[in-house]
């Protein structure tokens, strides 16, 4: 998710407009900006490129979650359906809506199973949240038509997957929303800030008012606008916004360069006697950020992590000993310790985090070990790094 890695003269040129007007803000101060409406631009040019008809910037990934579920209806007491394998994000957007957590099972997409959605629900159950992790895709058709036959609201978190697609179409396109982030580690990135993407124009209504404090955005005083509903401040600055412009026109050589490295690496460890790869629903939409693969058990992925790593290989993750993308260890969240009551606490019916059950994600977790893939690399270097992974695995 390399973003960080090309800062060039076009994201200093966009800021450099910014800071010429001193104009920081998205909205107003027409005669003051020159005309450059980076936050503006960056939306149009985002949907235009993901071929969808809408799309809100927002401060954060995070934020955009949140903004997504309040456009969406989503709020006090509805069930929402999440993965376990995750950024912790997803989940705490789903606890700010006061909205209750109910966790699925992924399966080898390391996104969420269908069946195990399907078996999560309840009367309650309100939507459905698959997580497109590490640059590739859930089953999301199928959860497509599982939603649709049960009338849920999908609400898909695209923030790792910017740019991967589904036979054709982008993920974060299929869902009522879908959301992705900026943040400093993404394929893209602004420093701070996400985006609300979605082809219902009420929606985007919704989530265009919700994240400036309910306000209208109808004519041209900020302080004769009318409040559509009650919001809050989830507003991207232009600063940040002039970085993710110049940033969302590299994203196609992003890709480019991410599926080349991605396949020499791949290609050097197919084979590989008990390494196995990801289920990618559809290998021409991943986006390529990561090359997920299994070991044949913990101890053995294990082993694997440390070797690589003693062997140079840097940037390989084992999720189910990490602290942040796994729920085995959100010690915090399995106690729900919060600064403040939460308002999912109010309900009669939450579930005991501290005792979810998932198996089949854990046997997946245990095996599952993603290298990041850079688009820094050298020829020789890549090439090194195949070779170097290939007998490392070999050695175990
Ligand atoms: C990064 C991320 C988020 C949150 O994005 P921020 O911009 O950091 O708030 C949410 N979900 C997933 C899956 C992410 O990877």
């Amino acid at each position: 998710m390399p973003g960080f890695e090309i800062f060039g003269q076009e994201e200093r040129e966009q800021v450099g407009d910014v800071l010429e007007t001193g104009v920081l803000f998205r909205y107003g101060f027409d005669g003051a900006r020159k005309d450059h409406w980076k936050a503006k631009t960056f939306e149009t040019e985002l949907a235009q490129r993901l071929g969808v008809s809408y799309a809100h910037l927002c401060a954060s990934g995070t934020a955009a979650l949140g903004t997504a579920m309040a456009a969406c209806g989503v709020g006090a007491g509805d069930e929402v359906i999440v993965p376990p394998f995750t950024f912790v994000a997803t989940v705490e957007a789903v606890l700010m809506a006061g909205a209750v957590p109910v966790f699925a099972e992924i399966d080898e997409t390391l996104c969420l199973s269908p069946e195990a959605v399907e078996a999560a629900l309840t009367p309650a159950t309100k939507a459905v949240i698959p997580v497109h992790m590490c640059g590739s895709m859930a089953r999301i058709d199928e959860l497509k038509q599982l939603c649709d036959s049960k009338g849920l609201i999908l609400l898909e978190d695209a923030c790792q997957s910017v740019g991967a697609t589904y036979q054709g179409d982008a993920l974060g396109s299929f869902g009522k929303a879908g959301c992705f982030s900026f943040d400093p580690v993404k394929t893209i990135t602004c420093g701070e800030g996400g985006a609300v993407i979605t082809n219902d124009k009420d929606i985007y209504l919704a989530a265009d008012a919700y994240a400036d404090h309910g306000h209208d955005h109808i004519g041209t005083d900020r302080g004769a606008e009318d409040h559509l509903i009650i919001g809050t401040n989830y507003r991207i600055s232009e600063l940040n916004a002039a970085v993710g412009l110049a940033q969302l026109r590299k994203l196609d050589w992003i890709l480019d360069t991410q599926r080349h490295n991605k396949a020499v690496i791949k290609e050097a460890i197919t084979g590989v006697s008990g390494v196995a790869f990801r289920q990618l629903p559809d290998p021409a939409g991943d986006s390529a950020t990561f090359l997920t693969f299994f070991m044949p058990d913990l101890d053995k992925a294990r082993q694997a992590v440390a070797a690589l790593s003693a062997a140079g290989v840097d940037g390989c993750f084992h999720w189910f000993d990490n602290n942040w993308h796994y729920i085995r260890k959100w010690n915090h969240f399995h106690s729900l310790k919060a600064s403040a009551r939460l308002a999912v606490e109010a309900l009669p019916n939450i579930p005991d985090y501290n005792r979810i059950h998932l198996p089949q994600s854990d046997a997946i977790m245990q095996r599952a070990i993603s290298m990041q893939i850079k688009l820094g690399w050298t020829p020789e270097q890549l090439e090194e790094r195949a070779r170097t992974t290939a007998k490392v695995l070999q050695d175990i």
